[in-house]
């Protein structure tokens, strides 16, 4: 039987050239944590959390002595046994769905890995190339239309657009983020819940010959009867993110009719384990999915991959955060181009892992019984 013998937890702080705002935070480095499960076999699973202090109140530092805490439970018993496992990490400490998420990967990872199998093949899907939006933050419209002609040209299939200040404003920034583009590309908005239900009707209403794909989380995330008003209202289709973290959610979601989208996000859903039930309900109330991310890097991100391989109603791929990094720590995983076009590889798992000078320099500690 497979035993977890070592858990190697460590905290990167990987920084970024350009800040990038939205709505709710401006944000200048990523500070996700990995853990590295090693079972009495030799492998190692490799998991990512990246812990949005605004989203699911996570801190990197919270999430570091949470990632511990977790170790303990886990050492000892057997890893391939995913559904037990991380029953037990949620019945000891709820939430934290960040941090449980790097364990949901590193048990997945290694899972495959037994398997001899990439993740995707694991999860019964099919390999295919996915092509990522491109985001925007916010910033004046002039900004952000040029950076949507820099997207465009580089090749990005579609734009994702931070928007949430003064209607006046957010109108202009898809306005000049629409004649900058052309017609023909895909555009999806971000408020991160900057409005209430007046303003955001009236400005949907204003933003609707812009052709805009679909407006993602424009309440606050409590404001689920708010979505369901919108929506009947709403020339714009609609997409739930701060407001949907499991499967419980998307179900009162889909029950209530509330929104057309659901954005799945691993750091929510701690993990692909409720990525799948959130995704399945969707499917069968007719809801398609996008997979979104938060400061992901390749390890994250291929994790996110495969999934996406394995789930045809995941329609809507939102995973560009490594493009914020002037450096990946990772090793392996994906391939990601600045177009925003992910290839995956037949490597065993996800295929990614840190790089050893990044493990050499940060933060870290080791589990161990
Ligand atoms: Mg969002």
């Amino acid at each position: 039987m497979a035993v977890i013998t070592k858990i190697e937890i460590i905290l990167l702080k990987i920084p970024y050239p350009h800040s990038f705002r939205i709505a709710l935070a401006e944000m200048d480095s990523a500070q996700n944590i990995i853990v590295r499960v090693h079972d009495n076999d030799g492998l190692v699973g490799v998991g990512e959390g990246c812990p949005p202090l605004f989203v699911t109140g996570e801190s990197p530092e919270t999430a570091f002595e949470a990632a511990q805490l977790y170790a303990k439970i886990l050492l000892g018993k057997n890893p391939l046994e995913i559904d037990t496992r991380l029953d037990e990490l949620e019945r000891f400490m709820l939430k934290n769905t960040a941090i449980r998420c790097a364990y949901d990967l590193a048990l997945y990872d290694l899972l495959a890995k037994h398997a001899e199998l990439p993740l995707y093949a694991l999860l019964g899907g099919t390999k295919q190339v996915i092509h990522s939006n491109r985001t925007i933050g916010m910033d004046t419209p002039e900004a952000m239309a040029k950076t949507a002609k820099l997207f465009v040209n580089g090749g990005a299939k579609s734009l994702k657009v931070k928007v949430g200040t003064r209607k006046d404003e957010d109108v202009a920034r898809v306005r000049a983020i629409r004649e900058a583009a052309g017609k023909g590309i895909p555009m999806r908005l971000d408020a991160n819940q900057a409005w209430d239900e007046l303003s955001a009707i009236s400005t949907l209403n204003a933003m609707a010959e812009y052709d805009v794909q679909v407006c993602e989380q424009l309440l606050p995330y409590w404001n689920i009867e708010g979505f369901k008003r919108l929506r009947e209202r709403s020339p714009i289709p609609i997409m739930a993110d701060e407001t949907i973290f499991d499967a419980h959610d998307a179900f009162r979601l889909a029950s209530m009719g509330a929104v057309d989208y659901f954005n799945i996000k691993l750091a929510k859903s701690a993990g692909i384990h409720g990525a799948l039930k959130i995704n399945a309900i969707g499917e069968a109330a007719g809801i398609k999915c996008m997979l979104g991310g938060m400061s992901e890097s390749l390890i994250g991100v291929s994790a996110g991959a495969h999934l996406i391989c394995a789930c045809p109603n995941i329609a809507l791929h939102d995973m560009d955060s490594p493009s914020h990094f002037s450096e990946d720590p990772t090793i392996g995983g994906v391939d990601f181009q600045a177009s925003g076009t992910v290839t995956l590889r037949d490597a065993p798992g996800h295929g990614a892992d840190v790089k050893p000078e990044w493990i050499e320099n940060s933060t870290k500690i080791v589990i161990s019984g």
